[in-house]
């Protein structure tokens, strides 16, 4: 049975990249039936915050990846962490260090000054043949983990292929500090066992905990899951992603007007591909993935492929539901939706023009109320005679014992004859009548939308 587990750390808001994770780890699990599990690594008490788990929550309610188990709280679960430490003390697999931090940083000051790179010398490491000092008197010990001192550790990663590690590059890794908490690295094999995690899926930062995460599974005699670190999304600039610079918080794409489907549709395509498709749904996304399909490289985020996908999948959206998501929007215009065309018919007729929702709101606004037209707009095609012009159309328009938009293109031909202009002169003047814009689609369909009492009004 496949488990996958996507485990952030809740110090900000749910990053883009870490929902990609989220993604391939939950479509791995769905792809063979297997269980998602969300775990929230919430060891660094100084940076981790509720507000911080709540937006993670909330953004994986957002997206829509839904987790089997969890979520599960890693300070939770201290009393278990510290009978596995106990356990490797006892194996001898770990033992206290009692060095002071001055004593850490005189290490290192040496070590600098020889040109060598800053480590733990493992003076408490107790080996055969060897006497150790007695402990200091009112020290409290770390706890550090014996790492093999030599050979190597490697694994088949899913996504980079072999990677290999010498053991002697690693340190002695404190797993337990002084007041006895354990540290992020040991909390997350102690996880990955308990929960029976079978493939690690994650981000490429983590690469160097690896062959540390893998040495201690194997000195608790552990399985080792299979690996599969994922390339970074970098920005369009090709750098890494910044709040400062970027939109990197689920929120913003919400803000944005981004459909969820499409900024996961979109993720999906960061680094991994089927061909040449593009706009897929997140079933179809599932039955297609796999790991070993996804690129070992990097990635660049392209904001126009981005919002050639969102308008996709709005297109493709059920129009009552884009109804749902962009009234609050144009309530807060001071449009009301109920005071007009049904909201979701008009949807149904702009949505073909917008690539993301703000836009889609803001092109339903003059089906509830006119706006204030461009003064070159009204220059250009609202001139005295073109104004008597639209007096006699809408007498015509009056006269339509059927109002809808057959019935109104039939006028358009023989008024444009008998007026003696293009059609050009009649639908510009019309919308900007009407609509208090040049830019909208086919007049016909609108004023049949916005309703004869309401059009007449307007023209009057
Ligand atoms: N908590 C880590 C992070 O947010 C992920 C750890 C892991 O997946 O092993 O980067």
């Amino acid at each position: 049975m496949i488990r996958t587990r996507f485990a952030p750390s809740p110090t900000g808001f749910l990053h883009i990249g870490g929902v990609r994770t989220a993604l391939f780890s939950w479509a791995y699990a769905r792809k063979n039936q297997g269980t998602f599990v969300l775990r929230i690594e919430d060891t660094d008490l100084e940076r981790s915050t509720p507000e911080s788990v709540k937006a993670i929550l909330d953004g994986m309610h957002w997206v829509g990846l839904d987790y089997d188990e969890g979520p599960f709280y890693q300070t939770q679960r201290f009393d278990r962490y510290k009978d596995v430490i106990q356990q490797l003390l006892a194996d001898g697999h770990a033992y206290y260090c009692y060095c002071s931090k001055d004593e850490l940083d005189a290490l290192r000051a040496e070590q600098e000054a020889k040109g060598e790179k800053p480590r733990y010398d493992r003076r408490w490491r107790p080996e055969q043949g060897k006497t150790l000092p007695a402990p200091p008197e009112g020290v409290q010990p770390v706890v550090r983990f014996k790492t093999p001192l030599t050979g190597s550790v490697a694994w088949d990663d899913a996504v980079k292929g072999r990677i290999e590690f010498q053991n002697e590059e690693l340190d002695d890794l404190i797993i337990a500090r002084p007041d006895g908490s354990p540290t992020y690295n040991f909390c997350v094999v102690v996880d990955d066992w308990d929960m029976n995690i079978t493939h690690v899926i994650r981000g490429d930062d983590h690469v160097n905990n690896t062959p540390r995460q893998i040495n201690i599974l194997k000195a608790l005699n552990a399985p080792l899951p299979v690996y599969g670190h994922l390339p970074m999304i970098l920005n369009e600039d090709g750098q890494k992603m910044s709040k400062r610079r970027d939109a990197v918080s689920v929120v913003d794409y919400a803000a944005k007007g981004i459909l969820p489907e499409a900024l996961l549709n979109y993720l999906a395509r960061l680094g991994w591909g089927h061909g040449d498709d593009e706009f897929f749904s997140l079933e179809q996304f599932v039955e297609w993935f796999d790991l070993k399909d996804v690129s070992p490289s990097a990635s660049r985020f392209n904001n126009e492929k981005f919002l050639w996908l969102n308008a996709q999948h709005i297109k493709a959206a059920d129009n009552l539901r884009l109804a749902q998501l962009i009234a609050p929007t144009l309530t807060e215009a001071g449009i009301d939706p109920s005071s007009g065309p049904c909201l979701s018919d008009v949807i149904a007729l702009v949505k073909e023009r917008v690539q993301d929702l703000n836009a889609l709101a803001a092109e339903c606004d003059y089906f509830y109320k006119k706006r204030v037209p461009a003064a070159a707009d009204v220059e250009k095609h609202l001139a005295d005679d073109s104004k008597e012009r639209m007096a006699r159309f809408a007498e015509q328009l009056a006269a339509l014992p059927e109002w809808n938009a057959e019935a109104i293109h039939h006028l358009f031909k023989p008024f444009c004859a008998a007026e003696g202009i293009k059609m050009g002169q009649l639908g510009m003047p019309l919308r900007v009548l009407v609509c208090g814009t040049t830019q909208t689609p086919s007049v016909d369909a609108v004023l049949a939308l916005i309703g004869k009492d309401e059009v007449l009004r307007r023209m009057g």
